[in-house]
């Protein structure tokens, strides 16, 4: 009989891409997914090392599934804090039967399938053992009507506080060949949108010596998925000096992809920028979102702020607040500074006391939510026409989002059709009206009989 695995997955969009194609490898290995975790042979928790919140949540869910696993099923932790942790992580935690990294031989079938065999054997699996990047591995269909799809993984940059270059590396990027076979699957598995990642994704193609790879990547899914039912492509994490033309005008020319910019801001106040050893500045930022504006005034902007950076003072805080209310961005994510082992900013003085980093960002958090607000309210106003995506039902409703929303980040679009209509079905795109904001979600009415 074929074994069955469980997989959990935490962390970023990143990780969710490489579940995927775990996924993937053990069904090619005769495995089939399960999610009853009691009824699982294997057990697979891919985890999240980013900061010591997702650290904390990894362990966590590790033991929780550890006590309500069956007793003779096998544990597997990979993901980040198996690639950062690998032998500290397996000692400190004896239940897990194998800590699999991203990076050495073999496959992650090929690493897990042992663990599975031993545990019929009644041996101890060894560990941790590696498995190669998974980067070409194939993936599971998509669930969705949308799926992330990873371009490169690594990163070039030593940013003060993140430890993420240390244990994914410097970036490989996929070839375009190799990206648009998988999109192209991906494509004919009925994902209507894709969402393109990397840990920066705008240097896709610098390691291999194609500066502004990007920009021709987006045009050839465009000429060769848009006739398919390719309809959207998004981009996810831009880093602020690559935000400018040729990329910012090829993503406004092409009709696929959405005019939604992710720029990872992490903060405003140059200063406090330059000992985070990032580019640029709040006055830089505001001039390319400005500009972005002239030319797509409907383009929607999310960026991410780190708070309680060692160093952050007063005025920094304030210039924070300034730029917040200046950029008027759509979504924003407010995190506190959490110091990584291994990163330049463990050395640095100035902590920010853990009190004054939850007022700091209760601040920016209230300023944010009503810029927000303001603008999911100005959409209801001025009824506007949006374009919904339809991604599944909530409570016999359809649910879905315009380009203003990235899966699984930012509010959703309710649709609301005639009485009698049938509701559209995922993957459909509707043309609808904005009728009103709920938080962060609209409801919109759907212009009678425009699908597609
Ligand atoms: S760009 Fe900076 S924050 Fe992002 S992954 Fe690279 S080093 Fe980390």
């Amino acid at each position: 009989m074929a074994g069955r695995f469980h997989l959990v997955t935490l962390g970023c969009p990143k990780n969710a891409v490489d579940s995927d194609k775990i996924a993937a490898a053990l069904g090619a290995d005769g495995l089939v997914p399960t999610d009853d975790v009691h009824a699982a042979d294997i057990v697979v928790v891919n985890t999240c090392a980013f900061i010591e919140d997702a650290r904390r949540e990894s362990v966590d869910t590790i033991l929780a599934l550890a006590d309500v696993k069956a007793d003779d099923a096998r544990l597997v932790v990979t993901g980040c804090m198996a690639e950062r942790y690998g032998d500290e992580l397996a000692d400190a935690l004896p239940e897990a039967d194998a800590v699999i990294g991203f990076e050495g031989a073999g496959t992650i079938a090929g690493a897990i399938t042992p663990v599975i065999l031993s545990r019929r054997r009644g041996v101890a699996a060894d560990a941790p053992v590696g498995v190669r990047d998974l980067l070409e591995l194939p993936r599971a269909a998509p669930s969705a009507p949308w799926a992330y799809l990873k371009v490169a993984e690594g990163c070039d940059r030593a940013c003060a506080f993140c430890a993420i270059p240390s244990f994914r590396g410097k970036q490989r990027s996929r070839t375009p060949d190799s990206i648009v076979t998988e999109a192209r699957a991906l494509v004919e598995g009925g994902a209507r949108e894709l969402v393109l990642v990397a840990q920066d994704l705008a240097w896709y193609g610098r390691d291999a010596g194609e500066v502004g790879a990007l920009a021709p990547l987006l045009r050839r899914l465009d000429r060769e998925l848009a006739a398919d039912g390719l309809a959207r492509v998004r981009l996810l994490y831009l880093y602020p000096s690559e935000v400018k033309d040729p990329l910012v005008s090829t993503m406004l020319e092409l009709d696929t992809v959405v005019p939604y910019f992710d720029l990872s801001l992490q903060h405003a106040a140059r200063g406090l920028l330059a000992r985070m050893a990032r580019w640029g500045s709040g006055d830089r930022f505001l001039d390319a979102i400005s500009s972005i504006r002239a030319q797509a005034p409907d383009a929607a902007f999310r960026s991410s702020f780190i708070v309680g950076f060692p160093g952050e003072t007063e005025a920094d805080h304030d210039e924070l607040l300034a730029f917040l209310d200046a950029a008027a961005l759509d979504w924003a994510g407010l995190f506190p500074y959490s110091p990584e082992e291994g990163t330049a900013a463990v050395e640095l003085d100035g902590t920010v006391p853990g009190a004054l980093v939850a007022e700091r960002i209760r601040e920016c958090e209230e300023r944010q939510t009503a810029i927000t607000q303001a603008a999911r309210d100005a959409l209801c106003a001025d009824a506007a026409a949006l374009s919904v995506l339809v991604d599944g039902e909530a409570d016999g409703q359809a649910v879905g989002r315009t380009h203003r929303e990235a899966p699984e980040i930012d509010g959703v679009v309710f649709v609301e059709v005639a009485d009698g209509d049938p509701t559209p079905a995922p993957g459909t795109i509707v043309d609808a009206v904005a009728t009103e904001a709920l938080g962060p979600d609209l409801y919109a009415r759907v212009v009678a009989g425009v699908t597609r």
